[in-house]
């Protein structure tokens, strides 16, 4: 009858493993991200299987539709428990993550756009003051991750080919595409939030 998805725990991937097995196409993937078009579901189910995090949910009938949109409605969960959860990432505040170096490449896997803050003891002060995350957090659109990372060995970052901290690295389809290096200053602070923006 029909599909429903949990986007409250749902990483809405184009990448959906969901819309990969599904034989009838109603999962779609464009600017909003993920959208189902129920009038094509035969209510088969292989995209509930395929779905690792039981974000995808199926209904034979009317009242168990009902009875799913509701319990969707109460789930108290948020993205942001979920990427802690998945992703074994320490949440920071309510945009950012924390992050270990090695844990990094897992986390870029995925599709969603990515930034990675990079810093270490010496900078974390300058980072603090260069880069106010908060200020910048109202350009994310809510499918970027902003994840922080402690650098413990120089190889991370000759890695990603950073000569200075802090740094911002932004990935997209799990690819660098632009980096900054360094003190932010006020000038930059605004081309960085139309970057982000855009
Ligand atoms: S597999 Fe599940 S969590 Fe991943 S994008 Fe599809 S519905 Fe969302
Ligand atoms: S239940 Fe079957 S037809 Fe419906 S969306 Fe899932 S895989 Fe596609």
């Amino acid at each position: 009858m029909a599909v429903l998805i949990n986007f409250k725990i749902c990483d809405n991937d184009k990448a959906c493993s969901g819309m990969a097995v599904c034989p009838c196409g109603v999962f779609s993937w464009g600017k909003n991200g993920l959208t189902i078009d129920n009038s094509k579901c035969i209510s088969c189910g292989k995209c509930e299987e395929a779905c690792m995090v039981s974000a995808i949910r199926v209904a034979k009938t009317e009242e168990e539709y009902k009875k799913i949109e509701k319990e969707i409605e109460d789930d108290p969960r948020t993205i942001n428990d979920l990427l802690v959860e998945r992703y074994g990432a320490k949440l920071i505040d309510a945009v950012a993550m924390e992050a270990k170096e090695d844990d990094i490449e897992l986390k870029l896997d995925s599709k969603r756009p990515m930034i990675v803050e990079l810093f270490n003891e010496d900078s974390i002060m300058c980072l603090l003051k260069s880069i106010p995350v908060k200020k910048i957090a109202d350009a994310f659109d809510g499918e970027t991750r902003y994840i922080k990372v402690e650098v413990k060995n120089p190889e991370f970052m000759d890695k990603y080919d950073v000569k200075e901290l802090p740094a911002l690295l932004f990935f997209r389809d799990g690819k660098l595409i632009k980096k900054y290096e360094g003190y932010v200053d006020e000038a930059e602070e605004s081309k960085l939030i139309d970057f982000i923006k855009n």
